[in-house]
C-alpha cells in the first residue's frame, strides 16, 4: 500500500510520518509514503505553480498543468485512487478509510491559496475529500489525517487487530470507556466490574457502555446502525434507566 502526497510544502509533512505506528508500518514494509513537491512538475523559470484567477477576484489559484503532470508520472496502477483534498469534497469517515485501505496506491493532492483549478476536480481525480466543514489554509493536515486513518485498516499496521475492531465507528458504535492505574484517583474510582475477573460480564458491560456513549454523544450514528436483539434490549434498558454515573 502506497500513499503519494502532492504538495507545495513537502517540509510540512516531513516529520509527521516519522514517529509512532506509521513509522513502524513504513519500517515493516506495510506502507510507503512518498511526498512530492509540486514545484518539481512546473517547467517555468521560477517553478511557479499558481496564478491569478480568471475573471478577477482575490488570491491565487493552483494551476492545473503541474498537477496533471505529477499524477500522470506518479500513478502506478489502474486501480490507484486519486483524490483532491478540498473542503467541498465528500466528508471523509471511517467507512471511506476502510475502503481506501484496499487500494494499492492512493494519491492525495493538497491545494493552497484560493484552491485548485476546477479542471483537476472535473477531469483528473476520482473524487474530492474533505476532513470537515471548516477551511484549512492547505490540504497537508488533511493528507496526514487520511494517511493515519487509512493505515489503521491495513492488516499488520496496528499490532492487535482487535484494537481496530473495537475502535469507535468500526461497527457503528463509539468505543467503550477505558481505564488504567491508579484504581482510585482524587476520589474518582474505576468501575468495580473491571476487577471482577468475569470476562463475560465485562464484555456485556463494555457493550452497554459503548451503546450508552453512542446514544448520548452521537445519536446520529446510532440511528444508522442495525442493532442486534441483545443491543436493542440493552438500549431499551439504558433509555429506561437513564445513564448511570460511574463508578457502579
Ligand atoms: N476557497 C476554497 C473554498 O472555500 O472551498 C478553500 C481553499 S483552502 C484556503 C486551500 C486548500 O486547503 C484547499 O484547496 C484544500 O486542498 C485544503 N483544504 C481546506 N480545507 C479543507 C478541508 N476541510 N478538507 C480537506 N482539505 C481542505
Amino acid at each position: 500500500m502506497r500513499f503519494d502526497i502532492i504538495t507545495i510544502f513537502p517540509e510540512l509533512l516531513s516529520s509527521v510520518f516519522s514517529a509512532g505506528v506509521i513509522k513502524k508500518a513504513i519500517e515493516k514494509g506495510l506502507l510507503e509514503v512518498r511526498v512530492h513537491n509540486l514545484r518539481d512538475f512546473a517547467h517555468n523559470k521560477h517553478r511557479q505553480v499558481d496564478d491569478r484567477p480568471y475573471g478577477g477576484g482575490e488570491g491565487m489559484v493552483i494551476k492545473p498543468d503541474p498537477i496533471f503532470e505529477a499524477v500522470e508520472k506518479i500513478k502506478v496502477f489502474p486501480e490507484t485512487a486519486v483524490y483532491l483534498l478540498s473542503p467541498q469534497g465528500k466528508k471523509f469517515d471511517s467507512l471511506i478509510a476502510r475502503e481506501l485501505a484496499k487500494k494499492p496506491q492512493i494519491i492525495l493532492i493538497c491545494g493552497r491559496y484560493e484552491g485548485v483549478d476546477e479542471r483537476v476536480a472535473q477531469h483528473l481525480v476520482d473524487g474530492e475529500l474533505s476532513i470537515g466543514d471548516y477551511v484549512l489554509t492547505g490540504g497537508e493536515p488533511a493528507a496526514w489525517v487520511i494517511v493515519e486513518a487509512v493505515a489503521r485498516f491495513i492488516p499488520g499496521v496496528v499490532g492487535k487487530p482487535q484494537s481496530v475492531v473495537h475502535d469507535s465507528f468500526f461497527d457503528g458504535l463509539l468505543d467503550y470507556p477505558h481505564y488504567t492505574r491508579p484504581r482510585e484517583f482524587r476520589g474518582m474510582k474505576v468501575p468495580s466490574i473491571l476487577f471482577s475477573g468475569d470476562h463475560e460480564k465485562i464484555l456485556k458491560w463494555r457493550k452497554r457502555k459503548a451503546l450508552e456513549k453512542t446514544w448520548r454523544l452521537r445519536p446520529d450514528i446510532l440511528k444508522k446502525k442495525q442493532l442486534s436483539l441483545e443491543e436493542k434490549r440493552l438500549l431499551d434498558d439504558i433509555i429506561k434507566e437513564g445513564i448511570k454515573n460511574e463508578p457502579d
